[in-house]
């Protein structure tokens, strides 16, 4: 067992920073986790996620809060509905059974996945409001870690845990985060049972993916009533810029997006039509496929920092839980933390070149000619 003394930093309070400080403090840690927002409250999270049973829920698992997670996670927000632009269906699976099979991923929340985690850790571990601006190793090993507001620290292992524009990933790699091709405009239907039960019907407790012309409509029922969606367009960098949309102008910037949806079915239009919530344009980055770097001391990446991908597979977050959990048992179960992060950026590399590559192919596939037929096949494949 590496020494409990080591000073360990986490740059980083998403989903895999907080699995790792949760598992490290069951086994006697302390680490100190540095989070750049002032408080869990000043952004959304974002949408819901599909946990998987060998990567999202082992991680839970490992943590010791796999049972609240049943509690509270959705069953029924597995189903999905695969569809053209004219509304044809290509798959359809409404019937899974509410059970925690082998094969299930069920959906929770962001908010209340990050939730769960944060109200598990002892209080006073993660330091909010203490945004990294960068490591220096100041010995053989140690990093002397700088921060916006003036702090610094120094420790045995700096863990980046920071996500897609990682501070940290600097001092183990060259590679960038890459614009992959695809953006995307958010779009939210808040209290829809109440206010537009027929969509919601159309939808389902589920995820709906419509395909076609190299574009997308995917919405998801949340837990908290709102149908959150995703438009998908492929193309340049410059694309949301030069659609102009203003969020003190909603009205005008629907109509813009309806625009480009001109030719789909009404089914799939409302999806524009109802949003009565936050328009959120996105630009989707990557790194490349099976990124990886020569092992250093005192140092190591998780989650988007180490293997950024695109959200065509529903992996980056499961990913991002798997890493923290595997580094904390490499950490606890190797008698030094210098083997410990060797041995869990192997395991990582494989595992995380796997899914980044399964990743790049759902992406070229959700925006390829007759998206919705491959996609329909793949998933009936599944159910086979
Ligand atoms: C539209 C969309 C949909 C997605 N859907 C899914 C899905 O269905 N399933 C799935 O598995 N994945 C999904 N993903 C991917 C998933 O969101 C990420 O892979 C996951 O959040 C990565 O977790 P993380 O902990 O590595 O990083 P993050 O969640 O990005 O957390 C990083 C944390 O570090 C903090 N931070 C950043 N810089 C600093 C700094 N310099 N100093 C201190 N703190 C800092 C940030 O504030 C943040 O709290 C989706 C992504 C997108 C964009």
């Amino acid at each position: 067992m590496t020494n409990p003394s080591y000073r360990i930093a986490i740059i980083g309070a998403g989903l895999g920073g907080l699995t790792l400080a949760k598992i490290l403090q069951n086994a006697g840690y302390t680490p100190v986790l540095y989070e750049g927002e002032a408080s869990r409250y000043v952004r959304p999270q974002g949408g819901t996620l599909d946990l998987e049973t060998h990567t999202g829920q082992r991680a839970l698992e490992l943590a010791g809060l796999i049972d609240l997670f049943y509690e509270v996670c959705r069953f029924e927000g597995q189903s999905s509905k695969t569809v053209d632009k004219n509304g044809k269906v290509y798959h359809e699976d409404h019937d899974l059974l509410p059970t925690a099979e082998e094969t299930s991923r069920p959906e929770i929340d962001r908010t209340e996945l990050r939730d769960l985690l944060l109200d598990s850790l002892q209080a006073d571990t993660i330091r909010w409001g203490h945004k990294c601006t960068g490591a220096v190793p100041i010995d053989d090993s140690r990093y002397e870690l700088y921060f916006e507001n003036g702090h610094t620290d120094v420790v045995d292992l700096v863990v980046g845990a920071d996500g897609a524009f990682s501070r940290i990933r600097p001092l183990v790699s060259d590679e960038k985060a890459k614009y992959s091709g695809v953006s995307m405009v958010e779009l939210n239907i808040t209290n829809a049972e109440e206010l537009f039960p027929e969509l919601v019907a159309y939808n389902g407790p589920g995820t709906v993916y419509a395909l076609s012309d190299h574009k997308t409509i995917i919405a998801q029922m949340n837990g908290d009533g709102r149908i959150r969606v995703y438009l998908g367009f492929k193309s340049d960098v410059s694309f949301l810029e030069a659609l102009k949309l203003s969020h003190k102008e909603p009205e005008i910037a629907k109509q813009t997006l309806l625009n480009l949806f001109s030719d789909w079915s009404n089914d799939l239009k409302h999806y524009i039509i109802c949003a009565n919530g936050e328009i959120t344009p996105r630009r989707i980055y990557m790194l490349p496929v099976a990124h990886k770097w020569e092992n250093k001391k005192g140092v190591t990446l998780i989650g988007d920092a180490a293997h950024l991908m695109s959200p065509f597979a529903g992996a980056g977050a499961n990913l991002a839980m798997l890493d923290g959990a595997e580094l904390a048992l490499s950490i606890i179960h190797t008698d030094n933390h210098e083997r410990a992060s060797r041995e869990y950026e192997k395991r990582m590399f494989e595992y995380a070149r796997k899914a980044s590559s399964e990743t790049k192919e759902n992406m070229d596939l959700f925006f390829s000619e007759g998206a919705a037929a491959k996609l329909g096949a793949l998933m009936n494949s599944f159910q086979e």
